[in-house]
């Protein structure tokens, strides 16, 4: 049996992390993780861990789901993958007609890939591929800034944050960022800014690329429908197409199933994955409509077909698990169970403002962030590993520390982590005074 110094040593011995600098591994070693059961993960010593953070927003329904677990073992009884380029299964006709109907007016067809960055490049190519077949001269995609939609070249092109994007700048896509509302930057004026983009450069602009309603990879960023309304309505008299990336904020994050039926914008696109399969397996779709799926069809020779593929396109196991996905938002009230759970949290998270290191609390559906303003270097960091010894995984993005738990969290749970939280502050305001 492995415990957990062991496998850390191994584990450091083979492993390259994603979006680590290994160096911080020195300190805090990666935490082998040997199980998980609801929102706890356990390690090889049988500590517990709360996952504040649904394993980076994609688990749902808590680790190890009966349900999910049972209906995926069905599926492996049944049909594993077969590829989906001239073939079908039962899993993916059931689900698309369902994500079809969920989605509603102005969306018909589904594309499959098998992550969210997959999902923005196939949403990205056929755009500019329609484009091309309209005889549209569109090589420059727009973005907000402080946007996060991947880390594959074409969705880094459009990604604007530095830290993930300078160093690779010669290699990306043509682009042009736009700015987001923000603390210093009104609605009005970020339109206006669009406006002057959009009469020097509208016609040259393919698709404008938005998560709508937050900017989650860039720090938790909150901005109003109202933008995102009047900005779509600009860039479409353009002819400009519009794609949701709602990788992050798709499957009830934001209080809706989707966080375009907040904004009453149908998009273009629309980019889906994270949550899709409760945290399970890779999967992800890009939802578009039959307008755009006719640009592509014609006879062979013309060589319009969008000739995309994945080797894992809409993966049988993966699908099952997104089927499940949908059954137990249809049958145990979801949504409405997480809009009690947000005001309960709202409320109680609301208090941790009576420190004075945390500043602009906010909260929309089951996401929550604050701003941890101290003068330690890498206050963020040190707030996650003080997180970990308290049982919690509190991964933050900078010095935003976000709270974005399986919406299976009970209100124990909850308490728990708040008072997690509570401690960890004291002791790093303790620490900024020079106490500890
Ligand atoms: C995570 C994320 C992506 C990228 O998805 P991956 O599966 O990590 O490639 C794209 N857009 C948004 C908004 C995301 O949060």
């Amino acid at each position: 049996m492995l415990n957990n110094l062991s496998a850390q040593i191994q584990d450091l011995n083979y492993i390259w992390h994603p979006c680590t600098q290994h160096k911080d591994h020195e300190q805090l070693p990666p935490i082998p993780i040997a199980s998980g059961k609801g929102v706890y993960l356990y390690d090889f010593n049988q500590k517990a861990y709360i996952d504040c953070i649904s394993s980076w927003w994609v688990n749902l329904f808590g680790h190890s789901h009966p349900y999910i677990n049972a209906k995926l073992a069905e599926q492996a009884q049944e049909l594993e993958h077969t590829l989906l380029a001239g073939f079908s299964h039962k899993g993916i006709i059931s689900y698309s007609k369902r994500l079809i109907e969920l989605l509603g007016q102005g969306f018909d067809k589904c594309f499959y890939a098998d992550n969210g960055s997959s999902a923005v490049e196939v949403a990205l190519k056929m755009s500019f591929h329609r484009h091309q077949i309209l005889n549209n001269q569109r090589p420059i995609f727009l973005t907000l800034e402080n946007s996060y939609h991947g880390e594959t070249i074409g969705a880094l092109s459009l990604s604007n944050i530095p830290l993930y994007q300078q160093i690779y700048k010669p290699l990306l896509l043509q682009s042009l960022n736009t700015p987001i509302p923000s603390q210093m930057t009104s609605t009005q004026e970020a339109l206006e800014k669009l406006e002057n983009i959009l009469k020097e450069k509208g016609h040259q602009i393919c698709a404008f690329i938005l998560e709508p309603l937050i900017q989650c990879a860039g720090g938790m960023h909150f901005y109003p429908k109202e933008y995102l309304q009047q900005a779509c309505k600009l860039c479409k008299q353009y002819g400009i197409d519009i794609i949701f990336d709602e990788i992050a904020v798709g499957f009830g994050r934001t209080g809706t199933m989707f966080a375009f039926e907040q904004c009453n914008i149908t998009p273009d696109f629309l980019c889906l994955s994270k949550g899709i399969t409760a945290g399970y397996l890779p999967l992800s779709v890009v939802v578009t409509n039959n307008e755009v799926f006719q640009n592509f069809y014609a006879p062979y020779e013309e060589y319009k077909a969008f000739l995309h593929s994945h080797s894992y396109t809409g993966n049988a196991l993966a699908i099952a698990c997104a089927n499940a996905t949908l059954d137990i938002f249809e049958s145990e009230q979801i949504l409405q169970n997480n809009a009690k759970k947000h005001l309960f949290i709202t409320e109680l998270f609301g208090q941790l403002q009576c420190f004075a290191c945390v500043s602009n609390f906010r909260s929309l559906g089951m996401v929550f962030a604050f701003e941890l303003d101290l003068d330690i270097p890498r206050a963020g960091f040190v707030f996650y590993s003080l997180a970990l010894q308290h049982g919690l995984i509190l991964r933050p993005l900078g010095n935003t520390i976000y709270f974005m738990p399986p919406y299976i969290i009970t209100q124990e749970e909850i308490i728990q982590v708040y008072e997690g939280i509570c401690s960890v502050l004291s002791i790093l305001e303790n620490k900024q005074k020079g106490y500890i």
